[in-house]
């Protein structure tokens, strides 16, 4: 029993049920990226310069950022501008 136990494991969820999302090669497994963007002092809403973390995935087969596919409240979700609130804590 050596079971990989991603963070998700955290969550009380059975992910054997869960559907896996592939890119759009087919491919399922990802490498999580970080892309820094630094808010200028006049963009920042603290009026201060800040730095905010973008997380991405990167298909290891294609090297494509990851695009979830499905759209909330007519808003594109493109997995690139904005955190990933369902992962962190
Ligand atoms: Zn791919």
């Amino acid at each position: 029993m050596n079971e990989e136990k991603p963070m998700q494991a955290s969550l009380n969820v059975d992910l054997n049920k869960c559907e896996t999302l592939a890119c759009k090669c087919g491919n399922k497994t990802f490498t999580p990226v970080i892309t820094l963007k630094k808010i200028s002092a006049l963009l920042s809403p603290t009026g201060r310069e800040m730095i905010v973390e973008l997380r991405q995935r990167i298909c290891l087969k294609c090297g494509e950022k990851f695009v979830l596919e499905e759209k909330k409240n007519g808003k594109e979700i493109n997995g690139q501008e904005r955190s990933d609130s369902e992962v962190d804590p």
